[in-house]
């Protein structure tokens, strides 16, 4: 066991074995998982503060609440006022950086917008904000024109990286195309952003098999961010008809803390965020993905008269909270757990800034 927390180079035999642990032998791996991120990194946490900008998405993934085919979500976009209000509220709490997040719409009216948004926080803040973009798939030229407008970070989830699994959860149709998924994440490591991927853990007809092979895409595609959470079904959704048949909310929890914990062994430079899934799953989820290893958070900066509407998965933590009262609950829970909060910075991925 010792020899395996060691090993300089694990294989896919080494992390299905790493992520079949249980009880103590877990918990030696997550305690080694901190081990090796206080090593590589720091105990700060970095903070992206989270504008859902759009419910609207032209797809309709069997797992998400807010797809096109659920008629009784209410579609809001925000208005440009209402954005940049939100990247106020970022200045003012010393949050460094921003992320905007949106179901997917390629149509030119929605990718200039964009455009035009990022120039102006970049504007409104004196180029301080840093910027992700999480707006799923686009031409290279949009992806081109949002990262010279100023957006540096992109995260775009692969949700599964085995292709048969991935048309499990999504439509096999021109909309949801695999390949198409794979060939943008190459191009926003080509145009030099700072790229981000992830997966969906505890998805029925998932296997720890399929788990070690995500761990060893993310290594594969040498990606500067990853963001992973657990399953969580959603009543309006297609998926939902196999709620029955996946792991219990406290395995698909600890399943994610072991995946979080065996990437920090594999990739120790790279940002891994500790999603806001983990906390809906446990009320200590998210505290627990960081002493498992993650070191982002995202709190939601969302004006909460929309926050009802985007909720891919249901009974999502931290919806009523105000930005003010997340920004000070976060502080606190971090330092509860000997951690810090890294204000005023963008919080790039070291493993990234080391390689460009
Ligand atoms: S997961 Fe994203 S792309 Fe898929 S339906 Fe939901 S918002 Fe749209």
């Amino acid at each position: 066991m010792e020899e395996l927390l060691h090993k300089d180079f694990l294989e896919k035999d080494d992390l299905v074995r790493l992520l079949s642990l249980q009880g103590d032998d877990m918990k030696r791996l997550l305690a080694r998982a901190l081990e090796v991120k206080l090593k590589y990194l720091d105990n700060k946490v970095h903070l992206r503060g989270l504008i859902e900008y759009s419910n609207i998405c032209r797809k309709y993934c069997l797992y998400c609440g807010v797809r096109s085919l659920n008629d009784k979500v209410h579609r809001y976009v925000l208005t440009d006022e209402e954005v940049l209000d939100c990247a106020q509220q970022a200045m003012d709490l010393h949050y460094g950086s921003i992320a905007i997040q949106s179901g997917e719409r390629s149509d030119k009216a929605f990718t200039d917008k964009i455009t035009e948004l990022v120039r102006a926080i970049k504007k409104l803040s004196d180029g301080k904000l840093g910027i992700t973009l999480s707006l799923g798939e686009q031409s290279e030229e949009v992806y081109r024109e949002w990262f010279e407008a100023g957006a540096h970070r992109y995260l775009l989830r692969i949700e599964a990286s085995n292709e048969e699994l991935y048309y499990r959860i999504h439509p096999h149709d021109e909309r949801h195309d695999f390949q198409q998924r794979l060939s943008c994440i190459d191009t926003l490591l080509k145009l030099g952003y700072q790229t981000g991927t992830g997966v969906m853990i505890g998805l029925p007809f998932q296997t720890v098999e399929d788990l070690a092979d995500d761990l060893l895409f993310f290594r594969r595609k040498n990606v500067a961010m990853v963001g992973m959470g657990p399953f969580i079904p959603h009543q309006e959704t297609p998926l939902y008809a196999y709620a029955d048949q996946i792991p219990s909310a406290q395995d698909r929890m600890n399943m994610t803390l072991k995946m979080i914990a065996v990437l920090r062994l594999m990739m120790p430079e790279i940002n891994m965020v500790a999603a806001t899934a983990d906390q809906t799953l446990d009320p200590m989820g998210r505290e627990k993905a960081i002493m498992a290893g993650a070191n982002v958070i995202m709190p939601n900066l969302t004006p909460n008269s929309h926050r009802e509407d985007y909720l891919i998965y249901p009974d999502k933590a931290c919806v009523g909270d105000k930005p003010e009262e997340c920004s000070s609950c976060l502080d606190i829970r971090m330092r509860a757990i000997q951690h810090e909060i890294l204000y005023d910075a963008w919080g790039d991925s070291l493993a990234f800034t080391k390689s460009h």
